[in-house]
This record gives C-alpha cells, structure tokens and sequence, in this order.
C-alpha cells in the first residue's frame, strides 16, 4: 500500500496534491509512500503558527509545555512497533540502528519532558543577576530571555527522520515555539506518521506542529524576521540557505549542521594487547557499521600512531569480516542498506576519491549480499589508510556519507592533533587511551574544532555513551566545515528559541518584571 504523505498546515491536513516524490525500500525497491511538490499555503500556515499555534503555547508555563511533551512521549511509546516497522521498510536499517533512531528521538523527547518540568511555572527566563549602572543603584540591567515571536522551521536530513524530529522539536516546543518540520523526502514517512499521531491525539494546540512534505519550495520565501531556522543536511544545500534573503538580510536566526570529518583517535600508549586498543577497535568497528556509516558523527578519520597502523587495521577488518550485510529482515544480518541508490552512488563515488591516495585494508564487497541483490541499496563495509599522511587532502575534505573509515599513522600527539585539525571543524573527536593525562591534553587540543570531545578509557569501557551518540545533556554542533550550529546540551538548547533583551530600568520595575521567570541555568 502506498501512503500519500499529506502537508499538515494552517491547523488542516491538506488533500488533493498530485504524487510527485515516492519514497521507497532501499533493499527491495518496493514504493512505500508518495509526496507531493511545492506546497500550497506555505504563507497562511506559516502565519497561523506565529498567531495561533504561538499565542496557545506562549500562554501556558513550561511546566504545562513539558507536561504536553510527557503526552506526546505515551503516544509515541504505545506507537513504536509501527515506527519500527517504518523504519525497517524506508531506511532498510536492523532493529538496532532503527533504535538508535526511533528510541533516541523518544529519549531526547522524555529529556526535555522532564528538564521543563523543572522550570515550573515561569514563562520567561533571567539571563544572570540584574547590573547595577547607576551610583544610586536604582537604575539597573536585568537581562531576560522570553520565547521567540516566531515559528521554527525545520529542514531535516535522511538519516534521522526520528531523533531529528524531536531533538530540535523538543526544545523548541518546550520554549513555546511553535514548529515546521521539513524531513528530508526519502525517509518522510517515519516522520510524517510521528507528526501524524501526535496531531491526532490533540495534545497540542493548533499551529503547535506543522509538517511539509516532499518540497523545499517556497519554504525560506514564508520566513520572515523572527523565525528561526534549524537546518541538517549536506554543506552545499547549507551554502544555499545562508545566501537565502530571508537568512542573509532579514536576519532569520539559523543553525546549520553540516558535513563532518569526524576523527577517532587511539592515543600512543594503547598498544596491541592493551585493553584501551581493543577497546578502539571493538568501537571502531561498531562506529563504521551502525546505521550502515550514516551517522553525522561517524569517525571518517581513525588517528592512530604508525608503528600500530597495520595492526590496528588487521584487527578491524578481521572483526567487519564476521558483519554480514543485506535485508535486515534476515535474522543474520548485522548491517542494513544506505537509505538509496544515490547514496550508493555517492558512496561509490568517494570512494574513488579516498582510493587515489589510500590504500583498501578491507574491502567487504566480496562477500554475498544476505537475502539482497545488486538491485538493493546494500554496501560493504570498507576500510582504508591513506599512503603518505602529510600529503592526503580528501580524507579531510570529503565526507564518504557511508560504510568507510580511513586509518591515518601519526607521528605523536601533537601531529595527531594537527591532522585532527585539518577537518576543519568537526563535530566529534574521541580519543581512546588509559592515560588521563594524554586525555585532558587533547580535550584541549581537539575542543576548539570539535563540537565534542568524546574521552574513552578502559574505566570507562561499559559505560561511555558511544563516539557517535549524541546525548541530550551534551552540545551537538561543530565548527566550520560542520556547519558552526550548536543544539541540545540541556537547557542551552532553549537559547536558540528565546530572544534575549537587556531590559534597563528602576529595579522596582525590573523587580516586577521578574515575576514568573526562573532563572537560566545549567
Ligand atoms: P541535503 O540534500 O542537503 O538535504 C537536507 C534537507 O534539505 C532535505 O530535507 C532536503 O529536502 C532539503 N533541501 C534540499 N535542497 C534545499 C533547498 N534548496 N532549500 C531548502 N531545503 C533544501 O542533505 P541529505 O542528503 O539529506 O543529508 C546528508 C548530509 O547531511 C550528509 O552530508 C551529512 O553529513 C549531513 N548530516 C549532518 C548532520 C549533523 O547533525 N551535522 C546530521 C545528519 C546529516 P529533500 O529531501 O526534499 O531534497
């Protein structure tokens, strides 16, 4: 059966619109779902989320925002076998990896369920204690955040059609934002039926949640100046954006995340027999291949010193041999498909690329496909390292969106560091070793181009959260090349969805409008 992917705005599904996009199932090629184009209304549902949907979230405190998100977490919970479902036909991803979507949006939704509820019956927040700028000390500064005045526009990428809804949604909702979701066309339809049944359960208010389906068209043109902008997806499409009017001279506020070579360091003590270098391994191993290497996080650059080069590639390519890959329908199946045929091709493409100046270590393609055939958007896992480290330039440049890591032999810490750097701004370095010293020298080092800096030793071997995992607690975002966006980490997520003023008045007055706030805070 065919689901027609229908545009909610204005408060009404929307019918009538002729199927322009299908979506289909990367191992099978089945058609699973169909979108329209431009949509129809995009200035009058986009005007009703500012008044309407803005007007009913604004009027309740975050402690009932975040009551509504709890609501909304229980009727996603009782729905999840069906997102599964979604997710295993339109991703073509295993049980696991559809987890790590499904599950993870929820989580991060349950987070700012109960972060909100903190904040009790304030409708604004203070941003620090009130400045004292006059000698009598009654004129003062105080300054204070309050929800922003307009919609929040989200255009999402593929790989994420879940946790990408409610990571931003989430927060923004909880800020008394209401929100657009524009998920990427291929994988629409686990996002669309989310929207769908929290719509439908009338949990929140009219205008609250909004979805447009199938187009971008038209989308940046409805912005107008108090809206924010919260996109995800590849470095061209952003470079696009940021030259949109509506961006380069109304002043949208947007965070971009984009293209990330994300480095995954083995720290110089970690010998071959050591558990900090089975430890890497094993992690390396599971970074390539969850969600078949689509993860904006995934280590495209594996740092590890050269006297351990080949070791550390014979011991990850002996452990991505035992990986088979093909239909997740099949109980043997540890990797699934890239979510389409062009991203194979994209796959393949840099691959090429990577190959001029790396050589393959592994190279799982000789392998059967489990219960798939060259029709399938299937792809071997591939490891690589490149043969004159000084002189690689694409593996710090060119993002394989796919199965493929690159080893690349450093001299010490510092020229670690060095190469680590050239990513120009990443979203994650992780570092492994069981010296805590060399670890807090690279937080250092890695912090000002990376968005995080993951630290793994043994100690904390069953414990850490995973390289490529983005925890709600901690910031998501990277410098440069990764698009300069920052999202999550707690409460700081609420920044991007209020405005911040400086209100300079009579204390008495500032007193008075203090009423009904809480304090922002970590
Ligand atoms: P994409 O082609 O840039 O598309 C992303 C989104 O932008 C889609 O919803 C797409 O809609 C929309 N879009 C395309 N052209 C547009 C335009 N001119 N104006 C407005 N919106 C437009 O990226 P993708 O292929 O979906 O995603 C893969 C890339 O995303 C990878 O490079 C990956 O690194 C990056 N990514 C980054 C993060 C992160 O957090 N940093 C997370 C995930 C992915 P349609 O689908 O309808 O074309």
């Amino acid at each position: 059966m065919t689901h027609f992917l229908n545009n909610y705005l204005g408060g009404q599904w929307q019918s009538g619109a002729a199927a322009v996009h299908t979506l289909t199932d990367p191992v099978t090629g089945e058609t699973l779902a169909a979108a329209g184009g431009a949509a129809a209304g995009l200035a009058e549902g986009f005007a009703f989320a500012r008044t309407e949907g803005a007007k009913a979230l604004q009027a309740l405190t975050y402690g009932q925002r975040a009551a509504m998100l709890s609501e909304a977490l229980k009727v996603l919970q009782a729905k999840r076998d069906d997102y599964y479902a979604i997710s295993l036909a339109n991703s073509g991803t295993t049980k696991a990896d559809s987890g790590i979507d499904v599950d993870g949006g929820l989580f991060t939704l349950g987070y700012y369920a109960k972060l909100g509820t903190a904040l009790g019956d304030a409708r604004a927040l203070t941003d620090g204690a009130a400045a004292v700028m006059s000698k009598d000390q009654l004129f003062q500064s105080q300054h204070l955040m309050v929800p922003a005045r307009g919609l929040a526009l989200f255009i999402n990428a593929f790989n994420f059609p879940s946790w990408g809804l409610w990571e931003k949604a989430a927060p923004a909702l909880l800020s008394g934002v209401p929100v657009v979701i524009k998920p990427a066309t291929v994988t629409a339809w686990l996002t669309h039926q989310m929207v769908k049944d929290v719509v439908d359960a009338g949990i929140l208010p009219p205008g609250a949640l909004s979805i447009v389906c199938g187009s971008s068209a038209g989308l940046l043109d409805a912005l107008t100046p108090f809206d924010v902008l919260s996109f995800t997806g590849s470095a061209d499409t952003a470079a696009a954006i940021r030259m949109h009017p509506a961006i380069a001279r109304d002043s949208v506020r947007v965070n971009i995340e984009a293209d990330s070579l994300n480095v995954s360091i083995l720290g110089d003590d970690a010998l071959p027999g050591t558990p900090a270098f089975d430890l890497y391994v094993d992690n390396l191993v599971r970074e390539i291949t969850i969600k078949s290497g689509q993860r904006c996080t995934a280590p495209r650059r594996a740092l590890v010193p050269r006297g351990v080069l080949q070791a550390v590639g014979e011991a990850v390519a002996g452990k991505l041999a035992a990986i088979r890959v093909g239909n997740p329908r099949h109980a043997d199946t540890g990797m699934g498909a890239l979510v389409s045929r062009a991203q194979l091709d994209s796959v393949r493409e840099g691959l090429a690329l990577l190959r001029q100046e790396a050589s393959v270590m592994f190279d799982g393609s000789a392998q059967p496909l489990l219960d798939a055939d060259e029709r399938s958007a299937c792809v071997a896992p591939t490891l690589l390292a490149v043969r004159d480290t000084d002189a690689a330039t694409a593996v710090h440049s060119h993002e394989v969106f796919g199965p493929v890591s690159t080893l690349i032999g450093y001299r010490d810490s510092a020229h670690a560091a060095e190469l680590a750097h050239r990513g120009l701004g990443s979203l994650v370095a992780s570092v492994t070793s069981d010296d805590d010293a060399l670890l807090a020298r690279f937080a250092h080092e890695l912090a000002p181009s990376h968005g995080r800096v993951h630290l793994v030793s043994p100690a904390v071997a069953k414990t850490q959260t995973g390289h490529g995992n983005v925890m709600p607690a901690s910031i998501h975002g990277g410098p440069g090349r990764a698009g300069g966006g920052e999202e999550l980490g707690g409460l700081r997520a609420l920044a991007f969805y209020h405005r911040r003023s400086a209100i300079q008045g009579p204390a008495t007055a500032l007193e008075q409008a203090k009423v009904g706030t809480t304090a922002y805070g970590y």
